[in-house]
């Protein structure tokens, strides 16, 4: 083993620049991940933004690899010996709330960046916090004893492996929280990493119309959407959102719609109301300032509204199981794959920006 760790380090707004850590030693309660694959979110969160600690951070939460090192009290905690393959939750939850006994890892007051200042991902946790590795944009990173891994066979593929987490999301958001089943039909907004996942989930879990909508540019992310079963692309740029899922549903409106968009912006969320069906549809959304909030609305038409909030362990699961099966064209998805030193430019690309803005899904591997 080397006795140096290449990482990508994220040092300021837009800023990344690759690091030497040292390999750390490994306690009897931790391991090490040798990343191979690490996936990235959307315009992915936090890269033009400002650091979110007072330290640097190596980025990274979606990751699969190979156990590279496991002491022994970790592998008779985790059941995985070194040479096993894992796809890795971005939580590091404390394992004994009421929360994560039910595998609610999400809800935890140790990773709830929204109410906890000290909330920690990987992907988020500063360099000054030893061993450093906290990040998957890392030739490897540290598991301490309250790591979240998935186990999974010898063979799979680890690039496909490191979609895990937005399946995952696809799975919470699309079926869990908003209802998708036979009989349902559903809108996904955006058609990124998160929003194909939701059509996938939407279309498993047996709805009957799915519709996507996106921007333009999103042309190829909608035929990955198709090739996962979404009925109805919908470019909001060239069509109007409200009239054409009204005429899709033939004036009806939808069971559920699913915020999946990165945008931030108040008006796609409030034109979800105008979409669903007259009464008892959900809205799934993410969070952020609105000052119109249309709280009569929701009453006249009895909505029920639900935030997306990452995924659940039995959520993880299910996607795994559907990554291991090789039922699905996941492996389509990823067009574009970076080595560490382009970290920057797959953050670009991730967001639709750049010279590969057009990348459906974008990985980076450390060792490439
Ligand atoms: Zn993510
Ligand atoms: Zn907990």
């Amino acid at each position: 083993m080397a006795e140096q760790v290449l990482a990508a380090v994220k040092t300021g707004p837009s800023k990344i620049e690759v690091r030497e850590f040292p390999l750390p030693d490994i306690p009897d309660d931790a391991a090490l991940l040798k990343v191979e694959a690490a996936g990235m979110c959307g315009a992915y969160s936090g890269y033009k933004r400002d650091l979110r600690r007072p330290n640097p951070y190596i980025l990274g939460h979606e990751n699969a690899g190979v156990i590279a090192k496991a002491g022994r009290t970790f592998q008779q905690v985790h059941g995985v010996k070194e040479g096993d393959l894992v796809t890795m939750e971005e939580y590091l939850p404390c394992l004994h709330c009421d929360w994560c006994r039910i595998g609610e890892y999400r809800l935890c007051w140790e990773v709830d960046l929204f109410n906890n200042p000290d909330g920690i991902h990987y992907g988020g946790v500063g360099i000054d916090v030893p061993p450093s590795l906290w990040g998957g944009y890392s030739q490897y990173m540290y598991l301490p004893i309250n790591c979240v891994p998935h186990k999974i066979p010898a063979g799979t593929d680890l690039n496909v492996a490191a979609l895990a987490l937005p399946l995952a999301n696809g799975v919470q958001w699309a079926h869990v929280e908003g209802g998708a089943a036979p009989g349902k039909t559903s809108v996904i907004q955006g058609p990124g990493a998160k929003g194909m996942s939701c059509v996938l989930a939407s279309k498993i879990f047996g709805a009957d119309r799915v519709i996507v909508t996106g921007l333009s540019r999103d042309a190829r992310r909608f035929e990955a959407c198709k090739r996962f079963g979404a009925d109805y692309p919908v470019d909001v740029e060239k069509e109007d959102f409200r009239d054409r899922i009204m005429e899709i549903t033939g004036g009806e409106g939808v069971d559920a719609v699913v915020d999946c968009t990165s945008s931030q912006n108040e008006t796609v969320v409030l034109q979800t109301f105008d979409v669903l069906k007259r009464k008892g549809g959900t809205v799934v959304t993410q969070g952020y300032e609105t000052t119109k909030f249309p709280l009569k609305t929701l009453s006249a038409k009895y909505v029920t509204l639900k935030m997306c909030r990452g995924h659940s362990y039995s959520s993880v699961h299910q996607a795994v199981e559907w990554i291991i099966s090789g039922k699905y064209p996941l492996k389509e998805l990823i067009t574009h794959p970076f080595s560490l030193e382009k970290t920057d430019e797959a953050c670009l690309a991730s967001g639709g920006e750049g010279p590969n803005g057009d990348a459906v899904t974008v990985l980076v591997n450390p060792w490439r």
